[in-house]
This record gives structure tokens, sequence and C-alpha cells, in this order.
């Protein structure tokens, strides 16, 4: 299966001259709600990502998504896993499970993102999940950004990774862009300016 070609396909994956919520530049762009707009497709990738946790071997008895990103790839996967489906939110900047949700002691939970870049919010799901007697045993996402390393590929862990390494992270493909401080930026030397696809309300 070619990730990146489904990506391109649902126009999710956008080619140009984007900033980054980092605040550095890229040449791409991804907006994962566009490649799960299909449920087709979205049942396609979480088919496919469930495979590959199956095999793994590990035990799930619930998929947590970080909301908003996780959502739906979540509310997939736990379809395909045949597993519960909640979901982590943000309150007052700190994330939180809410709804009535509960957590049985012990409770093995996956957490599951749509693009895992840095980690970040799947570990603020992960440690809601724990302060609440959880275990969580693994990560998913459709894609991983390259900055953590997904169980199966040869690229490296690099330093700004926030999920543990000790915990495997199950993703499809492994979406390593270039990218570029801002004073060092090809595509700004090149005359174009880069712009940021969330703040124009998309
Ligand atoms: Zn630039």
């Amino acid at each position: 299966m070619d990730i990146k070609q489904i990506y391109l396909d649902a126009s999710a994956m956008l080619e140009g001259h984007y900033k980054l919520s980092s605040g550095n530049h890229s040449a791409y762009y991804l907006q994962s709600a566009k490649v799960l707009e299909q449920p087709r497709t979205a049942k396609i990738l979480a088919d496919a990502l469930a495979v590959n946790i199956q095999e793994s071997g590990i035990e799930i008895d619930t998929v947590c998504a970080p909301a908003l990103g996780g959502l739906i790839a979540g509310f997939a996967l736990a379809t395909a896993l045949d597993k519960r489906s909640i979901f982590a939110e943000r309150v007052n900047g700190e994330m939180q499970i809410r709804r009535g949700f509960e957590i049985t002691e012990g409770e093995r939970v996956l957490i599951c993102e749509d693009i895992i870049t840095t980690g970040g919010s799947a570990m603020e799901a992960a440690k809601a999940i724990e302060a609440l007697g959880g275990i969580v045993v693994g990560f998913a996402a459709l894609a991983n950004r390259g900055f953590c390393k997904r169980e199966g590929s040869a690229l490296e862990r690099k330093v700004n990774c926030a999920l543990p390494s000790d915990k495997p992270l199950f993703a499809l493909a492994d979406f390593d862009f270039e990218m570029y401080a801002p004073d060092n930026c090809p595509l700004c030397a090149d005359g174009s300016e880069a712009i940021k696809p969330g703040s124009r309300g998309n």
C-alpha cells in the first residue's frame, strides 16, 4: 500500500511552501482530515494498521485518541480492532478523559493519533489514561512524521520525540520531509513566502 499516494490522491499532502506549527518551513503540509473524509479510505488505512498491531501480538482493551486530530483515526482503528473507542480532550490546556468514559485498573490502552509528529498530544493523552489506572501499551498513527521510531522502520528516533522508547509506535509510513529554519529555507531564498494553511481557517 502506497500511503503517500493515498494522501496525494486525497489532497491530504499539499506541495508548496508552508510554515509549520513549529515555526519551521517545509515544502509539504499534511492535512490528515482530508484523507479520512472518505470513510472507505479511512477503513482501508485503519484495517492495514490493525493488521500491523495484531501481528505484533500486543494485547489491547481500548483505543484512546487525543481530540481533535486523532478522533477519526482512533475510531476507525478501534472498529478495525473491534475494541472500545474513547478519546481525551484538552480542557484549559490540560488533556483529560471526560464524557463519562471510565478506565478500569490495569486496562490496556493504545493511544491513536492521525499523524505522530513529536508525539506531544499522544503523550498527554497517555498520562491522562495512566492517572486513571490504565496501562498504555503503545501508540498508533496513520503516519509518522519522522521524529519517532516506528515499528519495522529503519528510520531512527530523533531527540525531540516525546514518546517513550520502550513502547511500540505502529504507523503505516514515515513521512520524513525536510524542514528548514526560516533563515535557512531554500524556498524563501527562491523568493516565495511560506503560508500557514491552518491560519486561513482550514
Ligand atoms: Zn521558507
